[in-house]
């Protein structure tokens, strides 16, 4: 089944222990699509400004990602620049410029009416919901991310975009944030009275846990010796995991199971090299192989 994403393409400066780059493809949107058409088609909205060239849109083709709803407008790309501490655990945002992003009015495309699957990548929630209310019917699933940029930014904007939101994935910070509980568990039960019925807590090195309303399911990240870069892990764990469930059209205990163990084998491709570099090139073949070594890292026996 169909799934459609909104979230930004940007142009990143990335700072981390093993490098540096000046400017590099990235974005939300463009690791989530990268990391979701191995399970499913993707349909793609955002804007990009005349910097974002075919060799920077290159990335894209070959694969199961359609650019219709990709719009060029005239000006700057979205650029946001990062460095990471010494340990990778922490990383401070130098520059957020939302360029184009800050005038955006997205108009879907006749072709991604129909979409059943929607992840509303980390964006300013009002053109969130926009993107939402153009959808012809109720979709089956409606996914969410989101930053502390914007729940300081736009706090009651976010709000009301949740209440139409079935799984929100953000890390332990923005859980604590957005909930003001410190607790995870107290604050899972804050968010599902705002509406989603499934968070998923995403912790970079200590994997993601998924909090459902009837169950609990948690999946470690995969140990990698090293790690280079870890922008845009989040976002390709999100791809996996929406992904594989647009790809299996059905929605229960064991395929959000089974997502979430996709969405962390995203991830960790991700974080071996600089921006989408890994992603890029990462082949279906590669993901079956780290998902069977997820099965034998985490099974046993009672
Ligand atoms: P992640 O490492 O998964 O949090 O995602 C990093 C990506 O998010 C980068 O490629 C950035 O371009 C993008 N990004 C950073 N800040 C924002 C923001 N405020 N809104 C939308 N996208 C952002």
């Amino acid at each position: 089944m169909s799934l459609l994403v909104v979230g930004s393409v940007a142009f990143d400066g990335i700072e981390t222990p093993h490098g540096k780059v000046e400017r590099t493809l990235g974005g939300a949107a463009s690791y989530f699509a990268l990391a979701a058409s191995h399970f499913t088609p993707v349909r793609v909205v955002g804007v990009v400004g005349d910097d974002f060239t075919p060799k920077d849109e290159a990335v894209f083709r070959g694969r199961k990602i359609d650019l219709a709803g990709l719009e060029r407008a005239s000006g700057k790309s979205f650029f946001w620049a990062g460095r990471y501490s010494q340990n990778m655990n922490e990383r401070t945002t130098l520059t957020t410029e939302l360029n184009v992003f800050a005038t955006f009015k997205p108009t879907l495309p006749k072709t991604y009416l129909d979409s059943s699957f929607i992840f509303l990548g980390n964006i300013d929630p009002t053109l969130q919901r926009s993107v939402l209310s153009q959808v012809r019917k109720k979709p089956k699933v409606v996914g969410l991310d989101t930053m502390n940029y914007w729940i300081e930014g736009t706090n009651a904007e976010l709000r009301e975009t949740l209440k139409h939101v079935d799984i929100l994935t953000i890390n332990d910070d923005e859980t604590r944030q957005l909930t003001s509980e410190h607790n995870l568990m107290r604050a899972a039960k804050h968010i599902f009275k705002m509406g989603p019925t499934t968070l998923i807590i995403k912790r970079g090195e200590h994997g993601a846990i998924m909090v459902h309303k009837k169950f609990i399911f948690s999946v470690p990240a995969f140990p990698l010796e090293q790690v280079f870069d870890p922008t845009g892990a989040g976002d390709s764990f999100a791809g996996g995991f929406m992904g594989y469930l647009a790809g299996a059209g059905k929605v229960n205990e064991q395929v959000l199971r089974r997502a979430m163990v996709y969405g962390s084998v995203m991830g960790s491709f991700t974080v071996e090299r600089f921006g989408v570099e890994r992603l890029a090139k990462v082949t279906r073949a590669e993901i079956n192989a780290r998902a069977k070594k997820f099965y034998k890292l985490t099974a046993f026996k009672l």
